[in-house]
C-alpha cells in the first residue's frame, strides 16, 4: 500500500519508524513501515528506501510465529507491501529489552565485555521518553510513574519477553542467526490484555552472524558499517528459506 493511498485515512500518530493510521474497524489500526532510520535518540537520522518494505515483512513472520507458540500479539494480517493491521491498543510506555550477548548499552554502563554470553537472557525496563532518552527503570519506578498500575503486570511482562526470547533464539539459530538483544512493547487491548505490540526486525534487534559475527542489524546504521538495506534482506532470507 502506498504512502499517497493511506493520506485519505486519518493519521492517528507518527513515531520514528512507522505511521499509525485508523483503521476499517474500530478496533483496528494501519502500521505504516517507513524508510526512516534514526539513532541514539533520533540524534542521527536516515533513509533507506525498501527498508519499510522489509521490516513489514520480517516483523509479520515473527508476530505469527509467535502467535503459533500461545503469545498474543496485535499482529491481525499484512496489508499490501509496508503496512500491517494491528489491533488497537494503549502502548505501555516500557521499552522491554531481553539481553542474551552483552553488546550495545549493557557493556557501557556495566563495563560487561563486549560479546559476552550471558549466564540467562536479561531482561531489562526502559521508560519509553525520549525527552528523557528513554531510562533505565525498575520496578518501583514503573509503578511509580504509572506506566502500570501493578507489579504483576511488569512480572507478566518479563515471563512473556522470556518466551518470546526462547522461541526467537531457537527459530534463529536454526537459520545461522544469533538474537543478541532485542526490544519489545507491549499493549493493553480493548479488554485490558496485555499483548506484545509496535514491531519486530532489524530495527529492533541486534542480529549477528552464527560464523562470522558479522551484524545484520541496525547496528550498520549506527556505527556507519554500509550495507544496511543489504543486512536487512539477508535476515529476511535466512526467514524465508527452510533448510
Ligand atoms: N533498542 C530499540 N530501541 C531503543 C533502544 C534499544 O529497538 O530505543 C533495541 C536495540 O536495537 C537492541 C536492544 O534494544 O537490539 C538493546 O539496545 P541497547 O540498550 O544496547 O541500545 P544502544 O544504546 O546500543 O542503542
Amino acid at each position: 500500500m502506498l504512502e499517497e493511498e493511506l493520506d485519505s485515512q486519518e493519521l492517528l500518530y507518527e513515531g520514528k519508524g512507522k505511521k499509525l493510521y485508523r483503521g476499517s474497524q474500530e478496533e483496528e489500526v494501519i502500521a505504516y513501515f517507513k524508510d526512516d532510520l534514526t539513532a541514539f535518540n533520533a540524534e542521527k537520522k536516515g533513509q533507506e528506501k525498501g527498508k519499510g518494505i522489509l521490516n513489514c515483512q520480517i516483523s509479520s513472520i515473527l508476530f505469527e510465529l509467535l502467535e503459533t507458540h500461545g503469545i498474543q500479539t496485535h499482529f491481525i494480517r499484512k496489508l499490501g507491501d509496508n503496512c500491517m493491521v494491528c489491533k488497537r491498543v494503549n502502548i505501555i510506555p516500557i521499552e522491554v529489552v531481553v539481553r542474551n550477548v552483552a553488546t550495545g548499552s549493557l557493556t557501557k554502563r556495566l563495563g560487561i565485555k563486549e560479546g559476552t554470553i550471558l549466564p540467562q537472557a536479561l531482561v531489562e525496563f526502559y521508560y519509553k521518553d525520549d525527552a528523557l532518552s528513554d531510562p533505565i527503570i525498575n520496578d518501583e519506578h514503573a509503578i511509580l510513574l504509572g506506566c502500570v498500575s501493578h507489579t504483576r503486570d511488569l512480572e507478566f511482562l518479563r515471563l512473556q519477553a522470556r518466551k518470546v526470547n526462547q522461541v526467537l533464539v531457537g527459530f534463529f539459530n536454526k537459520r545461522d542467526l544469533r538474537l543478541i538483544d532485542f526490544k519489545l512493547e507491549f499493549g493493553k487491548d480493548k479488554a485490558d490484555k496485555i499483548i506484545l505490540a509496535d514491531e519486530i526486525s532489524p530495527d529492533s534487534c541486534r542480529f549477528w552472524d552464527k560464523t562470522s559475527n558479522e551484524k545484520l542489524d541496525k547496528d550498520r546504521f549506527r556505527q556507519d558499517l554500509g550495507g544496511v538495506k543489504l543486512a536487512y534482506e539477508e535476515v529476511l532470507k535466512r526467514i524465508t528459506t527452510i533448510k
